[in-house]
């Protein structure tokens, strides 16, 4: 095929000769064109996108400029400040719930036993070391982030291991007689020491405390422990003794009645008996001991000081 025109009424005749090959090579050019046009306007197009509306980019490309990732980290950093702030305050609760505990053991624990249990403390490895709870500039935030999670995992193991601290130390104070033998209404008329007997008159060792309340009175056990004796002694009347841990057990005289049999498991301030006037007694009470190793202890050295106010 060929192209003639004119360009004006004197000029010459100008001719095109279009052949398939030539077709060809200008659909090409032009083609390839049209694709670098558009991947120019595309990456245009994309710049410009990520200035003006960075999250609607991000969701095209998911390509985001230096100003949007400090953004983002600058929340992250944020978030994981409070998440910190937070894991600092449980470590003082924790640090102050631990201190209570320590008081506690301390009010609760005999004199003759508190040796014992700073040492038992220092067998568990010694008081608890909470982790360092620090923000450092030097690290990445990745970094951070896997050390915070390093201390998270270290508090809950610290938290667990004192559960079962916690829960041992229970279990060991609950075994100790340092209850009081009966409820409220109760008056201490005898304490432990060199005394007047009330049959012959005579100067006599008094080996117990006694607590005096109406017959039929509930006799609590001071301690968790085994019940060695339940049975009728001329002197103690209706007698039960309990054994302890660390060597400790206690009796329970004069009963009008006992409600627990020899080989049984006693929970502390759980009822034994019931107050009374029997065997070498002079009027409704209840004789109480405590002995350690067999020995007879004041049992005044086991019992809070507060509840002896009667005495
Ligand atoms: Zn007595």
């Amino acid at each position: 095929m060929q192209l003639m025109w004119m360009s004006g009424p004197t000029d010459s005749v100008k001719t095109v000769s279009i052949t398939t090959h030539k077709v060809l090579v200008w659909v090409s050019m032009a083609a390839a064109g049209c694709v670098l046009l558009g991947i120019l306007l595309h990456f245009i197009g994309f710049r410009i996108a990520i200035e003006v509306s960075p999250s609607f980019a991000r969701s095209l490309g998911g390509v985001t400029t230096e100003a949007e990732q400090q953004r983002v980290e600058a929340t992250y950093r944020e978030r994981l400040d409070k998440l910190r702030e937070s894991l600092n305050t449980t470590v003082q609760d924790i640090r102050q719930l631990e201190a209570l505990k320590n008081r506690f053991m301390d009010i609760a624990t005999p004199v003759n036993l508190r040796e014992k249990m700073s040492k038992k403390d220092d067998s568990k490895g010694g008081p608890w070391v909470a982790p360092r709870l620090q923000t450092s500039d030097s690290q990445s935030l990745v970094q951070e982030m896997m050390a915070t999670i390093d201390d998270f995992t270290q508090t809950q193991a610290a938290v667990k291991s004192l559960a079962q601290n916690w829960a041992s130390q229970l279990t060991w104070l609950n075994g100790l007689p340092t209850g009081i033998p009966m409820g409220k209404d109760y008056r201490i008329t005898s304490g432990f020491g060199i005394r007047n007997d009330p049959f012959t008159g005579q100067l006599a060792m008094h080996e117990g405390l006694d607590f005096v309340a109406e017959v039929g009175s509930p006799i609590v056990a001071t301690a968790a422990g085994t019940v060695t004796r339940s049975e009728w002694d001329h002197a103690y009347g209706n007698v039960i003794e309990i054994s302890h841990i660390e060597g400790f057990s206690t009796r329970y005289g004069h009963l009008s009645k006992r409600l627990v049999q020899v080989g049984q498991k006693i929970q502390r301030q759980e009822t034994i008996g019931l107050l009374g006037n029997t065997g070498r007694s002079t009027g409704p009470h209840m004789h109480y001991e405590v002995m350690r190793f067999d020995r007879v202890i004041n049992p005044t050295q086991m019992l809070p000081q507060t509840n002896l106010a009667s005495q």
